[in-house]
C-alpha cells in the first residue's frame, strides 16, 4: 500500500517474507520484481492530503513468479538492504521538507511586508516577526544537518542517526513553519488563492513517510543507548 510512483514505475523492490518463523531482521528478502509480471495488479491513484501531483498507489500480488535471478543480496538480508536504503533517501526526503520550510517563511515574509495592520506592516508587530526568526532557526538547522547527514554518506561513513535526526528535525520545521505561514496570511491563509494552505497540506506527509516521526526516534535512541553501551 503507498507505493509513490506505484502506477509509473516498470520495476518494483519487493520485500517477501520467507521465514515466517524468524524475527524482522532475518525473515525478509528482497526482489526486483518486474512490473508486467502476471498476478500484479496496480490500484487506483489515492486522493491524498497533499503532495497530490505524486502518483501513489496500492500494488496487489496474487501468486507472482519471481525467478531468483531477481533476488537481491542473501537469502533473510532484504531488511538490512530496505534499512541500509533509508541511509541514503531519509536525507533527500528531509531536503524536501526544508524546501518546503523555506517557501512557507519566503511567502510569509514576504506577506508580512505587504499586509499592514494598526497602521503598519504586521512583519513589524514583534509578534508576527517572533514566528518568522522561528521559522528561520529552524530552517537553518535542518539544512544544516541535511548537509551533515549527506556529508557523511558521501564520505563513506555511517550516518544513520544522523539521517535520522535529520529527518525528524527537517519534517517537523516544515510543518511548524507551514502552520505559521498560514497563521501569518490570517485569513487569507486559510483561503487556496494563497499557497500557503497548499503547503500546509502538503507538509504533513513529510512526518510520516519514509519511517514516521516515532520510527525515526525510535532509531535514534537506539543509536544513544548502544554509544553508552560501548563507552
Ligand atoms: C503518500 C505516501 C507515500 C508513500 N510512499 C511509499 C513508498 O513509495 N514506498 C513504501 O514502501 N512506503 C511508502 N509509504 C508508506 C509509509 O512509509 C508508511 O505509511 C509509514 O512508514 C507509516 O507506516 P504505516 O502507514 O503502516 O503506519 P503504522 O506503522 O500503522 O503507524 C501508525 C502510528 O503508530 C506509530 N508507530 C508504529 N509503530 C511504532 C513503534 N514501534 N513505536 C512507536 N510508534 C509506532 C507510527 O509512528 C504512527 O504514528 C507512503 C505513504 C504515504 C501516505
Amino acid at each position: 500500500m503507498w507505493i509513490t510512483n506505484g502506477g509509473k514505475a516498470s520495476w518494483y523492490f519487493l520485500l517477501a517474507k520467507t521465514d515466517p518463523g524468524a524475527n524482522a531482521g532475518k525473515a525478509f528478502t528482497g526482489f526486483i520484481v518486474d512490473a508486467s509480471t502476471p498476478g500484479i495488479a496496480v490500484g487506483r491513484k489515492e486522493i491524498n492530503m497533499g503532495q497530490r501531483a505524486s502518483d501513489t498507489r496500492g500494488i496487489i500480488f496474487e501468486d507472482v513468479v519471481v525467478p531468483d535471478e531477481n533476488r537481491l543480496g542473501e537469502v533473510g538480508q532484504g531488511f538490512k538492504l530496505a534499512m541500509g536504503a533509508f541511509d541514503i533517501t531519509r536525507p533527500l526526503v528531509a531536503s524536501g521538507a526544508v524546501g518546503l520550510a523555506q517557501r512557507a517563511m519566503d511567502e510569509a515574509a514576504k506577506y508580512a511586508l505587504e499586509r499592514k495592520t494598526m497602521g503598519k506592516p504586521i512583519i513589524t508587530h514583534q509578534a508576527v516577526s517572533f514566528m518568522l526568526a522561528d521559522m528561520a532557526i529552524g530552517i537553518e538547522a535542518s539544512r544544516s544537518l541535511v548537509w551533515k547527514a549527506a556529508w557523511l554518506r558521501d564520505q563513506g561513513k555511517r550516518n544513520t542517526y544522523y539521517a535520522s535526526i535529520a529527518k525528524a528535525l527537517a519534517s517537523e520545521t516544515a510543518n511548524k513553519c507551514a502552520k505559521d505561514a498560514v497563521q501569518i496570511f490570517g485569513g487569507a491563509g486559510f483561503n487556496s488563492e494563497y499557497p500557503v494552505e497548499k503547503l500546509y497540506r502538503d507538509a504533513k506527509i513529510f512526518e510520516i513517510y519514509e519511517g514516521t516521526s516515532q520510527i525515526q526516534r525510535l532509531v535514534i535512541g537506539r543509536h544513544i543507548a548502544e554509544q553508552h553501551t560501548q563507552s
